[in-house]
């Protein structure tokens, strides 16, 4: 099937415990970018989650008593694997997903980076000890693993999105529950059919595939054996799962929605600029909650980037991801499409000016054109709300503290990118804009070894990097007394 090499890769059912689990019902996974069905699914249910949190339960003991370096030769031994079937990765993503394959086996690496970089750093989770207050005590600080972690993830990049929670929690020596987009099964099946070769142990990592995303949330969320909860999606959806996580106090960690601005300051590289924005605003057809949402130039060089902008604009070529020199895929579904629809159709009822695209692409029903905004304000449905499409508002500004304001004028704080030159300027906007992670003249700054998350609405929590442990570990402080005889 679709040129993919290692057929065995191909997985339709969860798996729990180490076990191939079926289910009596199934639901199709479609290709965005034909509509035809890639492969049909079993369709867990609220048993199988709780079968899950019980595998994933009992195999934590052994796992978390491993020595670091021994679950690192076990994690090395995954991420290997994941680069050996890199191509066949790729493949089965750009099939469930969309995006091109260039960009799909650029998520394929990026993903198994992070199960690299944490097999690494899970060696080096020191403690502490502390000068105590008193000669007959002894105050030392260790980490521990924090038990059962569950997980629900989105479509959008159904690779690195799970490596970026597992390979951190597995390092720290958690076990580990995942609940992938339904839209998006077949790359997390892949990726435990390659832990179990890896030689993970049964339990360790477990993936539960079904569609009632509520039922299955709601084990998640609420099991007693589950010790930390980690979510990337939207933001509604995030603030539901929190409430439900605080019956049983679980920790909880959230990646959730963006609504980044792209300033363009007068002094910036506009070529630079130009080919950041590109980048930032339409990789994954625009569908990441990093991506540039708003695009914000000022005055005197409005003409000139908006020119240049829109010209490559139109030489995005678009169409199906599996095919060569593709940049642009379909978008995830015709609902997605529609919704971009009624933001552009909206701006332009307020006001807004179609520059470039505006309507679905020919390449059928699940494509849009690159879009160009013009004459924008922060006001717009479009400079308001998330697009997850490939749309660009352009809104011009005239002084850097207009432009601070209107930039953090959100309840939102994932990803910001400004270009300017002017080292004291880089300086003062770097420090006022209200955001988690702030590309400066760079518009691709997710990488394995830096802290990625939100501040305000868009979450809690870091993933990757030194940070990224954290979040699965609990501080233990031990007070050794009796020690002066
Ligand atoms: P997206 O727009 O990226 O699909 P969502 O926040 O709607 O963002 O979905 C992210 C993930 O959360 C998906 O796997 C989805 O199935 C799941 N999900 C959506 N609603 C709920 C819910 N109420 N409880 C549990 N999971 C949910």
């Amino acid at each position: 099937m679709y040129k993919i090499k290692d057929q065995a890769l191909i997985k339709t059912c969860s798996y729990i415990a180490g076990n191939w689990q079926s289910s009596q019902t199934s639901f199709d996974v479609l290709n965005p970018a034909t509509g035809e069905t890639v492969a049909q699914v079993s369709d867990a249910s609220v048993e199988e989650a709780t079968l899950a949190v019980a595998a994933a339960n009992k195999a934590f003991k052994a796992w978390s008593a491993l020595p670091a370096h021994e679950r690192a030769k076990l994690l090395r031994n995954w991420f290997n694997l994941m680069m050996e079937h890199q191509d066949d990765l790729a493949r089965i993503l750009t099939l469930e997903q969309g995006k091109p394959l260039a960009e799909a086996k650029g998520e394929i690496a990026y993903g198994a980076g992070f199960i690299e970089w944490f097999a690494e750093e899970g060696k080096r989770v020191y403690g502490d000890t502390i000068p105590s207050l008193s000669p007959n005590q002894k105050v030392i600080v260790t980490k521990q693993a924090v038990g059962v972690v569950a997980s629900i993830t989105p479509w959008n990049f159904p690779n690195a999105m799970i490596t970026r929670k597992a390979a951190a929690a597995l390092a720290a020596g958690c076990t580990f529950v995942v609940r992938p987009a339904t839209q998006t099964p077949l790359s997390a099946l892949a990726m435990a059919e390659l832990a179990e070769r890896a030689g993970i142990p049964a339990g360790v990592f477990n993936v539960v595939v079904g569609e009632d995303a509520v039922g299955i949330g709601q084990v998640l969320t609420t099991h007693p054996d589950i010790a930390k909860f980690t979510f990337t999606g939207s933001t509604a959806v995030g603030k539901i799962l929190i409430k439900q996580c605080a019956s049983t106090v679980k920790k909880v960690s959230m990646e959730l929605g963006g609504n980044a601005p792209f300033i363009v300051f007068n002094d910036a590289d506009i070529d630079e600029a130009v080919k950041g924005a590109i980048i930032s605003k339409y990789r994954n057809a625009g569908q990441t909650c990093v991506c540039t949402n708003r695009i914000f130039v000022q005055k005197e060089v409005l003409a000139s980037f908006t020119e240049r902008f829109a010209v490559a604009v139109k030489n995005l070529q678009v169409g199906n991801g599996i095919e060569d020199d593709i940049q642009i895929g379909p978008m995830i579904s015709s609902t997605a499409v529609d919704g971009v629809i009624k933001l552009v159709d909206d701006s332009i009822s307020q006001g807004a000016i179609l520059h470039t695209g505006g309507n679905r692409h020919h390449a059928g029903s699940h494509f849009y054109q690159p879009t160009v905004l013009t004459n924008v304000t922060p006001d717009m449905s479009v400079a308001r709300n998330e697009i997850f499409g490939p749309v660009s508002p352009i809104i011009s500004f005239d002084s850097e503290d207009e432009v601070i304001a209107m930039a953090n004028n959100t309840e939102y704080g994932l990803a910001a990118y400004f270009y300017a030159r002017d080292i004291g300027r880089v300086w003062r906007v770097a420090q006022a804009l209200e955001y988690g992670m702030i590309g400066i003249n760079e518009s691709i700054i997710s990488n394995v070894a830096a802290p990625f998350g939100g501040v305000k609405q868009s979450g809690s929590g870091r993933e990757g990097s030194k940070y990224g442990l954290d979040d699965y570990l609990e501080i233990k402080y031990l007070c050794m007394g009796g020690i002066s005889q």
